[in-house]
């Protein structure tokens, strides 16, 4: 098979891999427009220092030996297979590098044969660009459940970051969609390269390389939303105990995408994106917000509004917290209004040292007032037009959802993930 074939096959397996996200649309050109999209190949991610960088993502091999019900690559499809050489793969990233089509790898893989037999593989590609090549460029590799440890310290020299995919939110649904693979399997080998990073661990066979940190973008994790029945409150349990006790970077959510028909998969046509939107943004208030778990979501209503995003749903059912006054009240309460980011609150404790703040400096804070008006008064005065009541404000919101959903803006928007 020509390499260009090989490519083809790799890059579109590869799209169902959420852990760098822009690339999950396919869009022609039109004449008088600018721009397309592909909805599989190169993808933009952003890096944990808000640089947006240009990796090729793909697939080593989509032979695999298991059978997950979920997944296009399952061993029991009917679709073209195909498996790069560690040769063809450095090659073809160097090309691209040179051509300046890219600036890293995103490497992900099916099981080829078996975990150990697909890493090894995996590891010679990144062996020949790191060493033969001397690439220094960004390489996020997926580590595949159940890799011994010797493989994963190889693994964790030669990439950047390292993820191992949690992929169903509990033990009962990998046991039914991906039998093959147990949460231990994965688990195991996270707790792994945590100790690794901490400790730095060196593969001795690799002494001559000269890059040897080892994982130092860490590593994170995906699972996907919608095949099985957990809820948001048993996503976000795990996700918050997997940020505290494997400390990963991030946890990415992949809405459940139907490609296969199985009596075991929810009988959907449709990709449960505003949810998996409204993880994301749970997940940021727990990463950059301060906030717990518990006060996101609750056992006894265990699904995230559709209508109205977290932090709002939150400010709602606290109303007794607002409205906040900008002038006083501290950073850690603005990082609480809605619509205000962590930037606009350290802009607004900054301007406050001057001069009480007015509606009219918003815009010259560039701080939106769009949700943020509903919950704050400046100087005891509310924003011109707006009534303080909670059910009218969840109208107004929820409106607001509706409007952008007919529009397909919720659905098709991208988060600022990094890789
Ligand atoms: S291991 Fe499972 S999820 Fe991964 S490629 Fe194979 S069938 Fe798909």
């Amino acid at each position: 098979m020509e390499l260009l074939d090989k490519l083809t096959i790799l890059a579109d397996a590869a799209k169902y891999d959420v852990a760098c996200t822009s690339c999950g649309v396919g869009r022609k050109a039109v004449k008088g427009q600018l721009g397309d999209t592909m909805n599989a190949g190169i993808c933009h991610s952003f890096s944990a220092d808000g640089r947006c960088v240009t990796l090729l993502k793909v697939l080593y091999t989509n032979v695999c030996s298991y059978d997950c019900a979920y997944c296009i690559n399952r061993r029991s499809n009917d679709v073209p297979r195909t498996t790069f050489s560690p040769r063809e793969l450095a090659d073809l990233v160097m090309g691209f590098y040179r051509r300046n089509y890219i600036e890293g790898l995103f490497l992900s893989s099916a099981v080829l044969k078996s975990p150990d037999y697909t890493t090894e593989r995996m590891c010679e590609a990144l062996h020949l660009l790191r060493e033969s090549y001397g690439f220094r460029g960004y390489i996020h590799a997926k580590a595949i459940p159940g890799t011994s440890d010797d493989l994963l310290v190889r693994l964790g020299v030669l990439a950047d970051r390292v993820s191992l995919n949690i992929e169903l939110p509990s033990e009962k649904s990998l046991q039914l969609l991906a039998p093959e693979k147990g949460k231990s399997s994965t688990l195991g080998p996270m707790a792994f390269v945590r100790d690794g990073i901490k400790a730095n661990y060196q593969d001795k066979q690799l002494s001559t390389i000269k890059r040897t940190k080892f994982v130092p973008a860490g590593q994170s994790t995906q699972m996907i939303v919608g095949a099985s029945p957990e809820s948001d409150y048993h996503i976000l349990k795990l996700s918050s105990s997997l940020y505290q006790t494997m400390e990963l970077r991030r946890v990415f959510f992949s809405a459940y995408i139907p490609v296969n028909t199985d009596p075991l998969l929810p009988s959907t046509t449709e990709t449960p994106l505003l949810r998996e939107h409204r993880l994301y943004q749970a997940d940021w208030l727990m990463r950059f917000y301060e906030f717990n778990v518990d006060e996101i979501i609750e056992e006894d209503e265990p699904f995230l509004d559709p209508l109205v995003d977290p932090k709002c749903n939150w400010a709602l059912r606290h109303i007794d917290q607002f409205p906040a006054e900008v002038n006083k009240v501290p950073y850690e309460m603005l990082l609480r209004i809605p619509g205000i980011g962590v930037l606009g609150a350290r802009r607004i404790v900054q301007a406050r040292r001057h001069r009480s703040i007015r509606f009219e400096d918003f815009k010259r804070l560039r701080i939106p007032l769009k949700r943020a008006k509903y919950f704050i008064t400046c100087n005891g005065m509310y924003a011109k037009g707006v009534i303080f009541d909670p059910s009218s404000i969840y109208h107004q919101l929820s409106t607001e959802t509706k409007k952008r959903r007919a529009k397909g803006v919720l659905d098709g928007q991208l988060q600022l993930l990094d890789v």
